[in-house]
């Protein structure tokens, strides 16, 4: 089991953005910028072009919804769109709003976010999904 398969059991805690039967978002819990949100399939899959071509497209659908709340909730320009999972072998999309291009710098992480300010910026996005 992944550690993001145990986040969507509720064995971890996270800052929760929205569900469906398929897909889970929530906050990554060591944010580029404020608002960072991984966009996980409930199945697990190690690489994201593994994925099987409709379950990747509702993916990405569903991770359309949570960049519009995204928009909705947190002052940007747009909603950058990255993968790697070079660190957790379970495919995710990350989503960060952007003003401007260093808003996406995996180099240069916010450390020790405030988690006052994490569940306000979760609760904030989830009131627009
Ligand atoms: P990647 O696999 O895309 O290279 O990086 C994994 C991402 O997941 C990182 O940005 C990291 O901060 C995030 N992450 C790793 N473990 C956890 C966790 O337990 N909770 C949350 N919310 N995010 C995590």
């Amino acid at each position: 089991m992944t550690i993001f398969s145990r986040i969507i059991a509720g064995d971890i805690p996270c800052y929760k953005i929205a569900e469906d039967d398929e897909f889970f978002a929530f906050l990554d819990i060591n944010p580029v910028n404020w608002g960072h949100t991984l966009v996980v399939p409930k199945r697990e899959t190690d690489y994201i072009f593994d994925i099987e071509d409709d379950e990747l497209g509702r993916m990405m659908v569903f991770a359309k919804r949570v960049a519009c709340a995204i928009k909705e909730a947190l002052p940007c320009r747009k909603v950058g769109v990255t993968v790697l999972g070079l660190e957790v072998p379970h495919a995710h999309i990350h989503l960060v709003p952007l003003k401007n291009e260093g808003d996406m710098n995996f180099a240069n992480k916010i450390s020790d976010p405030d988690p006052e300010k994490m569940k306000q910026i979760a609760e904030a996005i989830k009131a627009n999904f």
